[in-house]
């Protein structure tokens, strides 16, 4: 069934509760008005109140679909040298899923 595409109206937080800032650089793809998010695309959190804090998350992308060249978002995944940069998508889109 896939995966929900996240878009820059998704809420994204980190394990301990921070909401992620989202900015997208593919906004000429658009879903329910809300430009997609792809891989590379930035995840930043301020208020992280673990220690250290989670500066930013990384978004996880699909295999097959591409905007601007770029895989869509459809996940988040802990950075590779920081595992517990651990992050939760709390709410996206339900129209539009890949793989
Ligand atoms: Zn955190």
């Amino acid at each position: 069934m896939g995966q929900p595409v996240l878009t820059s109206a998704a809420i994204v937080m980190c394990v301990h509760g921070a909401q992620a800032a989202v900015w997208t650089s593919a906004a000429r793809v658009r879903i329910a008005g809300s430009a997609v998010l792809c891989t590379g695309d930035a995840a930043t959190l301020s208020a992280c109140p673990a220690q250290p804090p989670c500066l930013a998350l990384h978004l996880a992308g699909a295999n097959r679909v591409f905007a601007s060249g770029r895989a869509l978002a459809i996940g988040v995944s802990p950075l590779q040298h920081r595992p517990t940069s651990q992050g939760l998508v709390v709410h996206t889109q339900e129209r539009v899923r890949v793989i």
